[in-house]
C-alpha cells in the first residue's frame, strides 16, 4: 500500500514489531555478540563489510546494531534515500562525509552560514580538505577540477537563510551536494527529491523524538455485523496499518477486541449490560494520515463484508 508521509513517520522502522510481538523498540546495548558458530560469523562479518545483511550473528556492534539498524531505515525511507548511515554526532557523520569525499578531490565549495563547528573543520583543514567559500549563486563559478562536494545548510543555523536546493544542484553538475537539513528534518524538506546526493542531520535536535504526545478524542468503538469470533479474527488480521494489540494513546492505531482481552476477566453479563459485546473494537487513532487509515479499515471491512456475504449477512458498523 502507498502510504502518506504521516503514516510512515509512525510506522518507520516498526517493519518486524509484529513478528517479535513487540510494541516499544527493542534497545540493544551489546556492544558485541556471541559467535559459537566460527564459519557463520565469518560469513556475516563478509556479509556485512560489503554492507549487506548479517546472517546468523551481528558480529559486533560497530558493524551492526539492531537498534541502530532500525533508525537508520526509518530514516532512509522518510528522506526517500537508498541508506543511512548513523553516527554517534551530526559532526562525526560530516567527518565521514568529508573523509569519503576525498576519493573525489580535496576542494569543498561552501555556502555561509554553515553550523559554526562544521565551518571550522571546514576553514582548518584538518581532514585535508580545502573550502572555497561561495554565494549560493556562484556555486557553478567556485567549482574547480578537484571539487569533491558541494556543502549547503539550510534552513541555516543560525540566520534561518534558506537555499534554492535545486538550482544549487544545477549548478553544481556533476558534483555532489551535500544539505545538512537538520533545521528542517524530513516533514519540512526533503532534499534528495531536489537533486541532492547526501542529506544530513544533527540527530539530536528535531529529528529527536519521544512519542509520548496524546491526538486527544482519539477512541472509536465500533462493531462489525457479526460477533463471529472467526470473522473477527478475519478482520483484525486483514488490517495492515493499525496494530492488532491493547494499550491506547499511541502515536500508532491500535485496535483490539475488549471482551477477548482486556475487559475479558469482566464477567460476560456485566459486559454485555454496558455495551462491551463480543463483536465490539476499540480503536485507538493514532496519528498517522487519516486516508490510510480509512483505506486500511475499508480493505479489511471489504474482506470481512465478502465472508459475511457468503452467509448472506450484511456488515453493519454501529453507530
Ligand atoms: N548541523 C547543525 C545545523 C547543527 O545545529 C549542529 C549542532 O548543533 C550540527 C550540525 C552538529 O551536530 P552534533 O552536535 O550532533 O555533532
Amino acid at each position: 500500500m502507498d502510504k502518506a508521509f504521516a503514516t510512515r513517520a509512525v510506522h518507520a522502522g516498526r517493519h518486524d514489531f509484529i513478528k517479535m510481538g513487540v510494541h516499544a523498540p527493542p534497545l540493544d546495548f551489546s556492544s558485541t555478540y556471541p559467535t559459537p558458530d566460527l564459519d557463520v560469523a565469518a560469513r556475516s562479518f563478509d556479509s556485512l563489510v560489503a554492507g549487506d545483511a548479517p546472517e546468523g550473528t551481528f558480529v559486533y556492534q560497530r558493524l551492526f546494531n539492531p537498534t541502530t539498524d532500525r533508525f537508520e531505515r526509518a530514516l532512509a525511507e522518510l528522506e526517500g534515500a537508498e541508506d543511512a548511515a548513523a553516527f554517534a554526532s551530526g559532526m562525526a557523520a560530516f567527518s565521514a562525509v568529508l573523509l569519503a569525499a576525498q576519493k573525489r578531490g580535496t576542494n569543498v565549495v561552501a555556502v555561509r552560514p554553515l553550523y559554526g563547528t562544521a565551518d571550522h573543520l571546514l576553514t582548518s583543514g584538518m581532514l585535508g580538505m580545502t573550502v572555497t567559500w561561495a554565494t549560493q549563486d556562484g556555486i557553478a563559478a567556485a567549482i574547480r577540477p578537484d571539487t569533491a562536494l558541494v556543502v549547503i545548510e539550510t534552513p541555516a543555523n543560525p540566520t534561518l537563510e534558506l537555499m534554492d536546493i535545486a538550482e544549487i544542484v544545477r549548478q553544481a553538475g556533476s558534483v555532489p551536494v551535500m544539505v545538512d537539513s537538520t533545521f528542517a528534518t524530513p516533514v519540512l524538506q526533503r532534499p534528495l527529491t531536489l537533486g541532492a546526493a547526501l542529506v544530513m542531520h544533527s540527530a539530536t535536535k528535531f529529528l529527536g523524538g519521544h512519542g509520548d504526545v496524546l491526538g486527544p478524542g482519539s477512541i472509536l468503538a465500533l462493531e462489525l455485523g457479526s460477533d463471529d469470533p472467526a470473522v473477527l479474527r478475519h478482520f483484525l488480521g486483514t488490517l495492515e496499518i493499525i496494530t492488532p494489540a491493547v494499550s491506547l494513546g499511541s502515536t500508532d492505531s491500535l485496535i483490539q477486541p475488549p471482551a477477548a482481552l482486556t475487559h475479558r476477566v469482566v464477567e460476560e453479563q456485566a459486559r454485555e449490560e454496558v455495551g462491551v459485546s463480543r463483536g465490539l473494537l476499540r480503536l485507538s487513532v493514532g496519528v498517522e494520515d487519516v486516508r490510510d487509515l480509512w483505506r486500511d479499515l475499508d480493505h479489511a471491512l471489504a474482506e470481512v463484508s465478502s465472508r459475511l456475504e457468503h452467509r448472506e449477512m450484511a456488515p453493519v458498523l454501529a453507530p
